[in-house]
């Protein structure tokens, strides 16, 4: 997580809402992406799911069914939706996000048993510190 921090970091120095993502598998980072939505201009371009597209480009697997992603911030409907399809083991997430969090925080996707694949979930995993990034981050736009 503190790997996914410090690309939560990157994000926040290029004017990103700072999201930071690694992948892991067998203890190795194979894996890491930023939130890159004003880079690319791309609504879609979370910190997750281009850290999930990076690992299969790794790995020349789609199937990632051995990884665990760390996220800096509880996933949306569109990483969350990207984990399942990847296959990917597990999840762990630090802060709680009410805006766009499927994992219960806006909708729970996982409250319904998918019918092939299980994923693990963690949270609250460094919380704090990224919540704190992401306050210092809105804070410092409204006052722009
Ligand atoms: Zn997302």
């Amino acid at each position: 997580m503190r790997e996914a921090l410090l690309e939560a970091k990157k994000a926040f120095d290029s004017g990103e809402v700072p999201v930071g993502a690694v992948v892991v598998v067998d203890d190795c980072i194979i894996a890491r992406a930023h939130n890159a939505v004003e880079a690319t201009q791309c609504a879609t371009e979370h910190a997750e799911k281009r850290a999930i597209e990076s690992a299969s480009k790794v790995l020349g697997e789609w199937r990632l069914n051995t990884a665990t992603l760390y996220t800096t911030l509880e996933p949306c409907a569109l990483c969350l939706g990207a984990a399942f399809l990847s296959r990917i083991k597990k999840i762990v997430y630090a802060a709680d996000d009410i805006r766009h969090g499927a994992c219960g925080s806006w909708v729970n996707l996982l409250e319904k048993k998918h019918p092939t694949h299980s994923l693990e979930i963690k949270k609250n995993v460094l919380q704090a510190e990224s919540a704190d990034l992401l306050k210092s981050f809105f804070k410092q736009r409204r006052q722009k």
